[in-house]
């Protein structure tokens, strides 16, 4: 596997946090410290951010995603957001599957499927999340179960779509937890996705893709993760909402 192959890409989750002028204000405290990242910078913030996100990180190298997105183009889905409403707007990047949607919403592998799904037709890039429980873990299912969430989630995308897909591991026991998954562990995960990438697509696409570690990723333990063969990035929660610890993480994806 050759890491050389990908960008590494760093994602802030700011999850339900910020108001449009705590989001301003948060990403002016962002964008002079990670201007000469060597990597790609994402925040992936709240519908209501988008806007001014948007206009903030405008001419910088800061990208905007959305946290979800649901999988009709319009219609009688009270509350809910399409992909085509975040490509109008002039977002890029959306996260799908995030483990909190998935526990608390009713995500499961089927809906996450058709959001990619849509996602991708809206032409968007998809930061698609796959992870364990713990009680999994300790079961020794983690292999079988996020190989099978990539291969659920990733039903009917093509090849060349795949090029516009992120995948972020992301043990469930190890998110807003301050728990996180040793490099070893990270990397034997993010490992059997690009393995599993691999037999769908082929070495040459799986090598191509990046795969993200995500769970308690912070200031002090990033280098470490990011510096695994198969880790090429980090979608970051707790830590993205911090400036200088955000950027400490881009800088340590950069050394990569
Ligand atoms: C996340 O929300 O995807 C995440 C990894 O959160 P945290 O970094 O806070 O564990």
């Amino acid at each position: 596997m050759n890491k050389a192959l990908r960008k590494a890409v760093i994602a802030g989750n700011w999850k339900m946090n910020k108001t449009p002028a705590e989001a301003k204000e948060l990403l002016e405290g962002i964008l002079p410290l990670v201007k000469d990242a060597g990597c790609d910078v994402i925040a992936c913030v709240p519908f209501v951010d988008l806007q001014t996100a948007l206009e903030v990180t405008r001419g910088t190298n800061v990208k905007i995603g959305a946290e979800n997105c649901h999988w009709e183009k319009s219609g009688a889905y009270t509350g809910e957001i399409s992909a085509e409403m975040l490509t109008a707007m002039g977002v890029e990047y959306v996260i799908i599957g995030h483990s909190e949607r998935r526990t608390y919403f009713g995500e499961t592998d089927v809906t996450v499927q058709k959001r990619v799904r849509a996602a991708l037709d809206a032409g968007l890039t998809v930061i698609l999340c796959v992870g364990e429980y713990l009680e999994q873990r300790e079961q020794g299912i983690t292999d079988e179960l996020v190989a099978m969430q990539t291969k659920i989630a990733l039903g009917g995308v093509s090849k060349e779509e795949l090029s516009r897909v992120i995948i972020a591991y992301e043990p469930v026991w190890a998110i807003g937890t301050g728990r996180t998954a040793t490099a070893q562990q990270a990397n034997e995960v993010c490992a059997v996705i690009r393995a599993t990438l691999a037999g769908l697509y082929g070495k040459d696409a799986a090598d191509a893709t990046t795969v993200q570690y995500g769970g308690s990723m912070n200031a002090g333990n990033a280098a470490e993760l990011l510096a695994q063969p198969d880790v090429d990035g980090g979608l970051i929660g707790g830590a993205s909402l911090k400036p200088a610890d955000f950027a400490k993480i881009v800088s340590a994806a950069t050394e990569g």
